[in-house]
């Protein structure tokens, strides 16, 4: 809802050209503590004029900052990463209260993984090489990697620095400049990262941050003449939206889109680390992060034990405002919780028992919050839309199988592919199992255990393209083949 006469509600800023400046409209919108359903802050609706500026801003600073040595863009980028580690308790506490995550988990791993990622790019430049061919006493081949111009970064609600820090550092580090947008329902750590910036002494234009809605400030940059390249990372519906239009251009694109994770758990496994794990991959971050293995699949020997061991911790979740010690907080928004809800009725519709959970939690002080129970569905059969759809909420369904065969065509019955996890202590089933899952990441015996240089993304409509490591640093450089006779 557009609003204008809230004059000492705290208005964000654009970050364009090294300054901290309003919307060309003077237009914002509202900004919601999920925790408490209250607007706290105001937002720029920035339109097709700000991505202008921003992106003329980006285009002016690529020459600059892609001839500095790689050695000065390093230590700009490190300089970033400290202020990020000293103002780790302000930024965690705005993540917390934009997002309605609980404060330990942003302070345990939004914030600390937004400082790695600048870290772990702002060095592993420096350890970046390309390769050569020989053509023995013929000829010498040698691949220059060029930066290519203004990236395109767009990021959603979930894990708000993480990801938008994931596509910036990587785009930065080899010598783009960026025009970037935070997703308008978690706009505020982003809007502090252009005042670190700022004070980290980035070059002007270098990074650009523009506010504002997917379709409206998102759209403008996909739709850009001079942002050759997208990196996205949202949901598959926008996913294929931005491919549609970013075709025609031949802009060069990274997606990372939604997932519908299946957490295998095979008899043999060590029933009380899975139990702990499982825990935490059903319901981390509300349920509400792209890895959450959404669908259990259980053998059968070991389905009832499972059942009841796993519903009765899962009522023993803590529910409540993210600054106390619980378990799950607040889903991002009132339209996503009621999605959530919508979900759990479709469920139920289709013949899904809901073991536990499948409403909204009232706490007390703040009864307006967006708070749903930790909700476990059993009964349904994998081609229903509750097990084919991306809820992306404390929501998980449970099934029983017999046999591996049967585990893997369940893990493998939707159209997303991004993780998986495998519980078994048969290390020749492990390697097997992980071999044939349609996914780009399976954990065995373990989960979001991350190791920044590997690769990261999804199959089938999971996404297209690599994240992580040096794949970042490919796709935001342009390979050039040199070939030298001798
Ligand atoms: P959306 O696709 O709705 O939004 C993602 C980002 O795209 C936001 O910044 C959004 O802006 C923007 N956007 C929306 N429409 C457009 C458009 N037409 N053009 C350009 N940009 C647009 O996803 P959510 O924010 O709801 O995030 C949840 C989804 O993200 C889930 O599907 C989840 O699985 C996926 N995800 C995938 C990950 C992965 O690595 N594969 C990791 C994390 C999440 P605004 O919000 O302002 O509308």
């Amino acid at each position: 809802m557009a609003c204008y006469f809230k004059p000492l509600m705290e208005k964000l800023q654009n970050y364009i050209d090294g300054k901290l400046i309003a919307p060309k409209s003077n237009e914002y919108f509202d900004n919601y503590d999920p925790a408490s359903g209250k607007v706290y802050s105001l937002i720029p609706d920035s339109s097709i004029e700000d991505v202008a500026l921003a992106t003329a801003a980006a285009k002016r600073a690529f020459p600059i900052w892609s001839k500095m040595s790689i050695q000065e863009r390093s230590d700009i980028m490190l300089k970033i990463a400290s202020l990020i580690e000293e103002r780790s308790e302000e930024l965690a506490a705005a993540e917390s209260r934009d997002n309605g995550k609980p404060l330990k988990l942003a302070s345990t791993v939004d914030i600390p993984r937004a400082q790695a990622n600048f870290h772990f790019y702002g060095t592993g430049i420096l350890h970046w090489a390309s390769e050569s061919h020989s053509m023995g006493d013929l000829a010498l081949n040698y691949t220059l990697r060029e930066p290519i111009g203004v990236a395109g970064c767009i990021s959603p609600w979930n894990l708000p620095l993480y990801l938008f820090s994931w596509k910036i550092a990587p785009a930065l580090a080899t010598g783009n400049t960026v025009v970037a947008k935070p997703s308008e329902v978690t706009p505020y750590t982003a809007y502090l990262l252009s005042k670190i910036c700022i004070d980290a002494g980035l070059p002007d234009g270098v990074l650009n941050i523009v506010h504002g809605t997917g379709p409206k400030a998102g759209a403008a940059i996909i739709e850009h003449d001079d942002i050759p390249m997208i990196s996205f990372t949202g949901g598959t519906t926008t996913g294929e939206w931005i491919a549609r239009a970013a075709a025609p251009k031949f802009k060069k694109l990274s997606l990372e889109l939604g997932g519908k994770n299946p957490n295998i758990i095979f008899a043999d496994c060590d029933f009380e680390e899975m139990m702990k794990t499982t825990l935490r991959s059903s319901f981390a971050n509300q349920g509400q992060i792209c890895l959450c293995g959404s669908r259990i699949l259980v053998e059968r020997s070991i389905y009832d034990r499972f059942r009841t061991e796993f519903v009765s911790r899962v009522k023993d979740l803590k529910v409540g405002h993210p600054s106390e010690q619980v378990n799950l907080g607040a889903v991002v928004s009132k339209p996503h919780m009621e999605k959530i809800l919508s979900y759990i009725e479709i469920a139920k519709t289709e013949g899904g028992t809901v073991l536990c959970g499948g409403e909204r939690v009232k706490v007390a002080g703040h009864e307006e919050g967006y708070y749903l129970a930790p909700t476990v569905i059993e009964g349904l059969d994998q081609s229903c839309r509750t097990n084919q759809e991306e809820i992306f909420g404390p929501v998980v369904t449970i099934a029983p199988f017999d046999s591996e065969e049967e585990a893997l065509e369940m893990a493998n019955s939707t159209k997303y592919g991004l993780a998986s996890s495998v519980w078994t202590s048969d290390l020749k089933r492990a390697h097997r199992v992980a071999k044939d899952i349609h996914a780009g990441i399976c954990w065995v015996n373990c989960w979001l255990l991350r190791d920044l240089r590997t690769p990261f993304g999804g199959v089938k409509s999971s996404g297209v393209g690599r994240e992580g490591g040096f794949e970042a640093f490919d796709f935001f450089t342009e390979p050039k083949n040199v070939c030298i006779r001798y």
